[in-house]
């Protein structure tokens, strides 16, 4: 089966540096393994996402050098055009777990003695999971965030990068929204049912997303599609080991555009990934020179040259 990988942006600011490595990672990966690139636009939050955004995203890939074969910002790749996949998505998994609504405030979520999952946000107690149907009936005039019951089991995968890992999504994590009382979809959600319906057999993303890997393996499972092999990423930091944010314009596309030519953009980026040594290059002349084991799995500072 051909390998498929994805760009899966933000359109909510400019790209960024850690946004272009992850691209060249994810191109250079699938491209290495003869795979070709789905690219698509998550912008599911609309309140925080621009469509000069999603422009700029495509065209800053263009320039990097780096190409797909399907999708882009055209209809049909934005996720803000997508909800009858999600509507779809949601179905499926409702005929495969419990999914019942939660009117649970941020403040009861954060509640002092809220025990912690793993990615810092607070274990979801379960309790809107056992209201009655009169007690349904008594909220069903104020909006309700959708959520999935999940299993008391550990989910094993291996992460093509940072190899074997699991959770346990009862005790880690907790029933998780699949749609906001907003009515927004939850990322969780829609990625993983975009990566099914888009046919993605590679993802390839920062560290940051390894602990919602486990929830999207097992909506995968839900929905009845083999989940993709997981890559991730180190993450970036500035020299003083701050992480690196989306606020650093000078770390931003079009501050680096400014200053670089693509192609040492792009050969400074591949060494910071261990590919290469650093002098100009399109991404098509760092195909033969990518592989996994090259990639610190430490996190990355930033070269002063760089910041
Ligand atoms: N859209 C997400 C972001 O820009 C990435 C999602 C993913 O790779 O799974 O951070």
């Amino acid at each position: 089966m051909q390998v498929c990988g994805r760009f899966a942006p933000s359109p909510s600011g400019r790209m960024h540096l850690g946004n272009a490595a992850s691209a060249l990672a994810a191109w250079l990966s699938a491209r290495s393994q003869g795979g070709k690139m789905v690219f698509r636009i998550e912008d599911i939050d609309t309140a925080r996402c621009r469509p000069e955004y999603a422009r700029q995203l495509a065209d800053d890939l263009r320039w990097m050098g780096l190409d797909w074969d399907e999708g882009g910002d055209v209809p049909g790749y934005r996720q803000s055009g997508r909800a009858a996949v999600y509507e779809d998505a949601l179905a499926r998994i409702a005929r495969q777990a419990k999914v019942y609504p939660c009117w649970c405030t941020r403040a009861e979520l954060h509640a002092a003695s809220a025990p912690h999952a793993s990615d810092g946000t607070p274990l979801y107690s379960g309790r809107c999971r056992g209201l009655s149907d009169e007690e349904r009936a008594a909220r069903a005039d104020r909006p309700a965030a959708l959520r999935v019951e999940v299993p008391d089991e550990m989910i094993t995968w291996t992460d093509g990068h940072y190899g074997p890992q699991k959770e346990n999504l009862a005790r880690e994590c907790g029933d998780f929204v699949l749609r906001r009382s907003d009515g927004l979809w939850a990322y969780q959600l829609a990625v993983t049912a975009d990566d099914a319906a888009m046919g993605v057999t590679e993802v390839v993303r920062g560290r940051d997303l390894l602990g919602s890997t486990a929830r999207q393996i097992w909506l995968h499972r839900l929905l009845g599609n083999e989940p993709p092999r997981y890559c991730h990423l180190p993450l970036l930091t500035a020299p003083d080991g701050r992480r690196l944010s989306k606020r650093e314009r000078d770390l931003d596309l079009g501050a680096l555009r400014a200053r670089y030519s693509a192609p040492e953009l792009v050969g400074r980026i591949a060494a910071m990934l261990g590919i290469g040594d650093g002098s100009p290059a399109e991404p098509r002349e760092l195909i033969p020179l990518f592989s996994w084991d090259k990639i610190p799995r430490q996190d990355i500072v930033v070269p002063p040259g760089l910041m």
